[in-house]
């Protein structure tokens, strides 16, 4: 298959004005006569539905939980950018583009970064129009922050709890085309599988997770905004039931799957205390504004914080990368902080932590300031640990947070599958190799309130479309392919749990596709996958029946996709031979133990297309040309 990403012509910065006049529109009164399906209620899918309604459309959105408000999205901490110069630091769209391409380590399309960043200023006017409680200066303008990767304060944000206010914005659009009669709400249903008929992508079947009962829905587009798949690795940041089944199940069905082993390890989270845990704790990166992280000079100083004096301690971050300091990239962050444990420096009782100390910052600016920034989430960091970190230095360690990979789409946000589209995190676009923080919100926002709402009609106004509805031998047929599979689960009758073999899949693909990768050790993975794979179908327990409520069940059809995606990931990263971001095989490093890219042979985005159960999926690539950017070593120094 052969990648055409659909980028326009043109200068860049003219790209999306460009592309918008060329894209055909669908007449107001037309649009009536269109249903979308939009899978997702995150600040992505809940965004989108919102603004297709409000032009028209006829949408149906499903999510798994009870309620929109409770997608994943609610849990963003820290921030969403925007380049808007608030602070008079020079930051421009320039600015935004070039820092996303560098922080993704130049693994990204020029096209979507700059169509990002040029719509980045919008997200912020529409979401203050919404009423989003956004922190202000005492001048009453909004007020922002720094995040990593980033020498301008360009975070817009709403104490810790910048998604939770961003998802009740767009939760209040959605609800008004409730309201209206535009959006139905289809909460607590599952997709199962994706319909095609004719070559397009014309509808879902999904179950209803509260009767098990298995549903039929058409339409004449599909949107996929559900999320990444960091849970693969069983303990990660993202809530319990994010998965990677809708977008597994699309690529089952054609749609190709771009860089699946790009996953971004996040420097700050609470550390693993045991092996009976079943999520982990972000600690945003806005605290890396404050916080200084360091650990004792001496391995195996064993001294509680306090008594290891300054001249014991080194604030690694700040010696090695100067310019940037505490606020390097996640992906350098995360590595430096690796090789500090490694090398036997690590703190707290399994030597797998380092301090974020915010001593320094109260003794400047005060308890009161701290408080009023971080307030929160020093609460929810002392109701985890116990430990008070306005009095002693908080313990973290790098955790699976996002993932950069995703569906493969075009500049219209559109799969290889004419009529899937795909926004949010469910797709590859836009964070090459490494995702900045504070910039997942502002794609998801884009994709759904400002770029989506556009292509999608262009894609709508080309017509061609013929009456489909669930009657359709191609419903009946997916339909029966979901049952069976459900039914196959059920019918195991083995002994291990469903969480038994998640908890297994993420200890090997933490091992050896983790933060640091050797060829060996992804051969090894690929060998325990699938050995893992194969004892799940002999093996596992799956208690209760199909047509009721049954959350084993759920769980059970998640990690079997989970089983087969790791493989994707694995064979993703073996066959990368670079390092490019976050991911990092040991064999192409720098002398500083930097990644190692390699822009002659792979400048390009990996996109893998399905070929058949138990058969190797074929490798399609997608040539990055940067003509804006320089390429260059990525440097935080
Ligand atoms: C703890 C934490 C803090 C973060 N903080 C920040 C931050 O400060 N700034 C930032 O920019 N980014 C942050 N991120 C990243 C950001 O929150 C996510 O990337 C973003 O919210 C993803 O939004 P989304 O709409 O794409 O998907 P989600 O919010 O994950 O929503 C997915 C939706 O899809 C639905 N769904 C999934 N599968 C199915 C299925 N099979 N059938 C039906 N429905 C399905 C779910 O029910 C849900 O409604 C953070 C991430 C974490 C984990």
């Amino acid at each position: 298959m052969t990648l055409n990403a659909r980028v326009p012509d043109g200068p860049l910065a003219e790209k999306w004005d460009r592309h918008r006049f060329e894209l055909k529109l669908v007449n107001p009164a037309n649009k009536r006569r269109y249903d979308v399906i939009v899978v997702g209620t995150g600040l992505a899918g809940g965004s989108a539905s919102a603004s297709l309604a409000e032009l028209g459309y006829n949408v149906k959105t499903f999510c798994i939980q009870d309620s929109p408000r409770r997608a994943h999205s609610i849990a963003a901490q820290g921030g969403i950018n925007a380049a808007k110069d608030y602070t008079n630091e020079g930051d421009s769209i320039r600015r935004l583009f070039y820092d996303t391409v560098k922080g993704g380590d130049y693994r990204s399309r020029e096209a979507n970064v700059y169509r990002l960043a040029q719509v980045s200023a919008a997200i912020i006017d529409q979401c203050t129009a919404q009423g989003v409680p956004f922190a202000r200066e005492y001048g009453g303008l909004l007020a922002n922050r720094s995040f990593g990767g980033v020498q301008v304060q360009r975070t817009f944000y709403a104490r810790g709890q910048t998604g939770q206010q961003l998802l009740l914005g767009a939760y209040g659009a959605l609800s008004r085309q409730v309201k209206a009669g535009k959006v139905t709400l289809y909460p607590r249903r599952e997709m199962l599988d994706l319909v095609m008929v004719d070559g397009r992508a014309r509808g879902i079947v999904v179950r209803d997770l509260v009767t098990g009962r298995i549903e039929r829905h058409a339409a004449h587009a599909v949107v996929l905004a559900t999320g990444g798949y960091g849970n693969v690795f069983y303990l990660s940041t993202n809530a319990m039931s994010s998965n990677v089944s809708a977008t597994y199940r699309a690529y089952r069905r054609g749609a190709l799957f771009a860089n699946p082993c790009f996953t971004q390890i996040h420097p700050t989270c609470i550390p693993v205390h045991g092996d009976y845990q079943s999520k982990l704790t972000l600690m945003s990166e806005s605290l890396r504004n404050d916080g200084r992280i360091w650990v004792p000079k001496t391995s195996g100083d064993k001294r509680p914080p306090h008594e290891i004096p300054e001249e014991d301690r080194d604030y690694y971050l700040e010696r090695r990368y100067p310019a940037f300091g505490n606020l390097v990239p996640r992906d350098v962050a995360s590595r430096a902080a690796k090789r500090e444990c490694d090398q036997g420096r690590g703190v707290g009782e399994t030597g797998y932590a380092v301090y974020l100390d915010f001593a320094d910052a109260i003794r400047r600016d005060g308890r009161e300031s701290i408080e009023r920034k971080y307030g929160n989430l020093f609460q929810m960091y002392e109701r985890i640990t116990a430990e008070n970190p306005y009095e002693t230095p908080m313990m973290i360690y790098p955790a699976v947070h996002y993932t950069m990979g995703g569906l493969w789409v075009d500049y219209n946000l559109m799969s290889t599958l004419p009529g899937l589209f795909v926004i949010g995190e469910a797709n590859f676009s836009d964070h090459g190799a490494n995702r900045l923080g504070a910039s997942a919100l502002m794609q998801g926002l884009a994709d759904g309130y400002f770029i989506l709402p556009q292509t999608i009609g262009g894609y709508l106004a080309e017509g061609g479309f013929s009456d489909v509805a669930i009657e359709n031998p191609a419903f009946e047929q997916t339909e029966s392919e979901a049952a069976a599979r459900v039914q196959r689960l059920l019918d195991v009758g083995g002994r291990r749990t469903v969480d038994d073999f998640h908890r297994e899949l993420g200890h090997i693909l933490w091992e050896y596709c983790g933060m640091a990768r050797t060829d060996e050790g992804l051969t090894k993975a690929q060998g325990l996958v699938q050995e893992l794979r194969a004892a799940f179908w002999k093996d596992v327990t799956v208690p209760g029946s199909a047509p009721t409520f049954n959350q084993s069940l759920e769980k059970a059809g998640r990690v079997a996709d989970f089983l087969e995606f790791a493989e994707l990931m694995v064979l993703d990263a073996l066959t990368r031979r670079e390092s490019c971001g976050c991911h990092f095989n040991e064999a192409f490093q720098t002398q500083d133990n930097e990644p190692l890219r390699d822009d002659e042979h792979c400048c390009h985005v990996a996109a893998w297309e399905y070929a058949g159960q138990d058969r190797e999926p074929t490798r399609t690539i997608e040539p990055l040309a940067f003509e804006n950017v320089e390429l260059k070593q990525r440097s935080y120094k």
